[in-house]
């Protein structure tokens, strides 16, 4: 009841097509190749007589085969097979040599210059249809594998961002910045130099999302964590989301001065984006608080030491009444605990 696809109604899939540019200064040879290929339909034939146009006829063609004269007035044709592997369009197309000559070190100075076959004129029909399909083949597969590994390359870039990267505010994520801390420390004993960090807090975000809702909170964080980007300025510096509202910036060789500049130009920006927040207990728009610390990475010491200092100079910051930037020592006793 049903009519029953009939596979052999179907037309096949259009393959690639073999596209063959013959080069020889004898129009005589370019016919009698083209004969030769005339029980093949499929084979796209050009013929090119004037050497200095082979390249770019080849890439305007886009030939899948070339077939190459050794002996050609002016030039020869194992130069002409340097220039199609010094240019890009051309430099994959495999190249069959056509020689009146069987002799070995003709064959030998041809692999060598880079040939991938080589027939003696005029083939033999079946010969060189074979060839010509399996050299065509060979640089359709080449083709696609590199568009394959280069897809690939992209992709694995691209999943490398996205396990790197905080999704909503596009700086890095916590593992990110907990792996960068650590390398960083390591550096910083080594060079001797000191490791800075700034740690900020956005004021009141609670009373900012119960207000505003989520999607508005989320939107403030995306525009504290651009001021970050902004503020983390060296390519060695790192802004990174550490959670929920909490923002770090990573300071490798900065000392605590350099540090608290960092901190007042993040302070200092986000008040200057003036994002509306009635509900705020400190002003009437979104401010932050931000807390900066920095150490040598001395033995005795981990680099937690380092985010603890900073917490702890957050937490004055808030407690002396928000929108401000304190600092702490490393390795002071903690008021918190
Ligand atoms: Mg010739």
């Amino acid at each position: 009841m049903y009519p029953t696809p009939d596979a052999t109604t179907l037309p096949d899939p259009p393959g690639p097509q073999p596209v063959v540019l013959c080069v020889d200064d004898q129009p005589i040879v370019g016919e009698a190749i083209r004969r030769l290929l005339l029980t093949e339909p499929d084979i796209r034939y050009h013929f090119c007589s004037d050497p200095a146009k082979a390249v770019e006829t080849a890439a305007a063609v886009g030939a899948t085969t070339i077939l190459q004269d050794i002996v050609m007035p002016g030039i020869d044709g194992l130069g002409l097979l340097r220039d199609y592997r010094s240019h890009a369009a051309t430099q994959e197309i495999p190249v069959i040599m056509l020689s009146s000559t069987a002799e070995t070190t003709v064959k030998r100075d041809a692999f060598n210059a880079g040939a991938n076959d080589y027939l003696v004129k005029l083939p033999d029909g079946i010969e060189l249809v074979a060839r010509i399909r399996m050299h065509s083949h060979s640089y359709f597969a080449q083709k696609m594998l590199r568009e394959t590994q280069r897809e690939l390359a992209e992709r694995n870039q691209e999943l490398k961002r996205l396990s790197s990267e905080d999704g909503l505010t596009g700086v890095a994520n916590r593992r990110v910045f907990d792996e960068t801390l650590r390398t960083e420390w390591l550096r910083g004993a080594r060079s001797g130099k000191s490791l800075g960090l700034v740690l900020l807090d956005v004021d009141c975000f609670k009373l900012f999302n119960d207000h505003y809702g989520h999607q508005g909170g989320d939107g403030v964080l995306q525009q504290v964590a651009a001021v970050l980007k902004q503020a983390a300025q060296r390519p060695a510096d790192l802004a990174a989301r550490y959670g929920g509202e909490e923002f770090v910036i990573l300071l490798p060789e900065t000392e605590i001065n350099g540090v608290l500049q960092v901190a007042e130009r993040l302070r200092s920006g986000v008040e200057a984006l003036a994002l509306e927040h009635k509900h705020s207990l400190v002003t009437d728009h979104v401010t932050v608080s931000v807390g900066a610390a920095a150490t040598l990475a001395v033995a005795g010491l981990a680099p937690e030491a380092l985010v603890q200092a900073a917490d702890q100079a957050l937490y004055s910051a808030k407690k002396e009444g928000r929108n401000r930037i304190r600092s702490a020592a490393v390795g002071a006793p903690n008021p918190l605990a």
